[in-house]
C-alpha cells in the first residue's frame, strides 16, 4: 500500500522509527569533499527526511552498516577477552537498487564462503532492512542495467520525495502499523505507488563469457602498471569490496590491555599480498588491477553464480587517474573477439 504525506508528517513517522532503528541514508557533508570548497555525499545517520540527499550518488556505499571501516572484535587483558556489546536497535538503510543488490554479494562472502558465517557480519546483517530510493535517471558511470542489478524487491519501504510531499510504499507488513496509526489524525492519503527502475545506462557493458588464464599475461595489464597509483580509493568506495586486515592495539597507559580490530583493506595497495619473509604475490599495479577485475567479473561468479560487481560506477567516479573499470572489461571482450592485441 502506498501513502502520500507532507514532509512534516513523514518526519513524525521517522521519529517513531528512530525508537527502534538507527537510520542511515545519503547525507551531504559540507566542505568535506576531496577538493577545497566541495561537499561529500556519503552515508550518515539521519533524524529527518530533509537530511536525505535523493538526487546525488554517494561517494562511499552503505556497506559500513554491516562492515564498519574499523570494527573492534574484542577487548583483551592478560587474563581474558570480551566482545563489545551490540546496539539492540535495528538498522534501516536508504539504498538504491544496485546497493541493495551489493548486500547479496557481501552475504555470499561473509555468510556462505566457508563452513561458518562470519558472526560479526551476521549480528549486524540480521538487523538490517532497506528503504528503497529510486533512481529517476542513471547517474554518471553507472552500468547497473548491464549487471542486472537495476531492480530489486528486497526492501521494506520505498520513499520518494517530490517537493514538500513524500510518497511511501510499505513492502513489509511489519511497518503497516506505523503509518496506520497516523492515518486517522493526519492528512495522510492512500495512493497507488509502484517502484520505478532505471532500464538503460549511458555506459553499457558486455561481459565476456569466460575470462580464462590466457589473459593473465596479456600486455593490456601493463597499461595499469604505469597509470594506477595504488591509492585504493576504488576499493574503499566499492559496495562489494570486503577485504580487511587485523590490527592489535595496545593501550599506552596499560600495554598489557588492548583491543583487536579489523579494518578495511585494499587489494590495490602495495603490501596487500606481502607474506612472512617479504614475499609479495602481486608486485605491480597491473597485476593488482588484473586480480581485481578477474575477481569481480570471473572468479566470484564461478563460485556463487553471479557477478560480484553491481555496476554502481563508484570506482570510476573516484579514481584520480581516470581509470575505468567497464572500459577495461570492454577491452577484455574486444581481446576475446580478436580486436585488441
Ligand atoms: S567494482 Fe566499481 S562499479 Fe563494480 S560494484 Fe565496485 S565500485 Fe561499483
Ligand atoms: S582508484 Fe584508480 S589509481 Fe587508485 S588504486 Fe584504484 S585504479 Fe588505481
Amino acid at each position: 500500500m502506498g501513502y502520500q504525506m507532507s514532509t512534516v508528517e513523514f518526519n513524525n513517522v521517522i521519529s517513531k522509527l528512530l525508537l527502534d532503528y538507527r537510520i542511515l541514508a545519503p547525507v551531504c557533508l559540507e566542505g568535506k569533499g576531496t577538493f577545497s570548497g566541495t561537499d561529500l555525499v556519503t552515508y550518515g545517520d539521519i533524524e529527518r527526511i530533509q537530511d536525505v540527499v535523493f538526487d546525488r550518488k554517494t561517494v562511499y556505499s552503505a556497506k559500513e552498516a554491516v562492515f564498519p571501516p574499523s570494527e573492534t572484535m574484542f577487548y583483551f587483558t592478560e587474563e581474558e577477552f570480551k566482545q563489545p556489546s551490540v546496539d539492540q536497535k535495528g538498522i534501516l538503510v536508504f539504498a538504491r537498487p544496485c546497493d541493495i543488490n551489493a548486500f547479496k554479494r557481501l552475504d555470499a562472502i561473509y555468510l556462505e564462503s566457508g563452513p561458518y558465517p562470519d558472526p560479526y557480519y551476521l549480528q549486524l546483517r540480521e538487523k538490517l532492512k532497506f528503504v528503497l530510493m529510486e533512481c529517476d535517471h542513471g547517474f554518471k558511470n553507472c552500468f547497473c542495467a548491464s549487471m542486472g542489478t537495476n531492480e530489486t524487491s528486497d526492501f521494506s519501504l520505498l520513499v520518494r520525495s517530490e517537493g514538500d510531499q513524500i510518497f511511501c510504499l510499505i513492502n513489509d507488513t511489519g511497518f503497516e502499523d506505523l503509518i496506520s496509526e497516523s492515518l486517522a489524525s493526519n492528512s495522510i492519503r492512500k495512493v497507488d505507488l509502484q517502484p520505478g527502475f532505471v532500464q538503460r545506462n549511458k555506459t553499457r557493458l558486455q561481459i565476456p563469457d569466460k575470462l580464462d588464464n590466457s589473459l593473465f599475461s596479456h600486455p593490456l595489464w601493463q597499461e595499469y602498471a604505469s597509470r594506477c597509483t595504488g591509492c585504493g580509493r576504488c576499493n574503499f568506495s566499492c559496495p562489494t569490496c570486503s577485504c580487511f586486515t587485523m590490527q592489535d592495539l595496545f593501550y599506552r597507559d596499560n600495554p598489557s590491555c588492548g583491543e583487536r580490530r579489523r579494518v578495511w583493506a585494499s587489494c590495490m595497495i602495495e603490501g596487500y599480498t606481502e607474506m612472512a619473509g617479504g614475499q609479495e604475490v602481486r608486485k605491480t599495479q597491473g597485476e593488482r588491477m588484473r586480480f581485481k577485475v578477474m575477481h569481480k567479473f570471473s572468479d566470484f561468479k564461478k563460485r556463487f553464480g553471479f557477478h560480484m560487481c553491481v555496476g554502481c560506477g563508484r570506482c570510476d567516479d573516484v579514481c584520480p587517474e581516470y581509470i575505468s573499470l567497464p572500459r577495461c572489461v570492454q577491452k577484455l571482450q574486444e581481446i576475446k573477439n580478436g580486436g585488441v592485441r
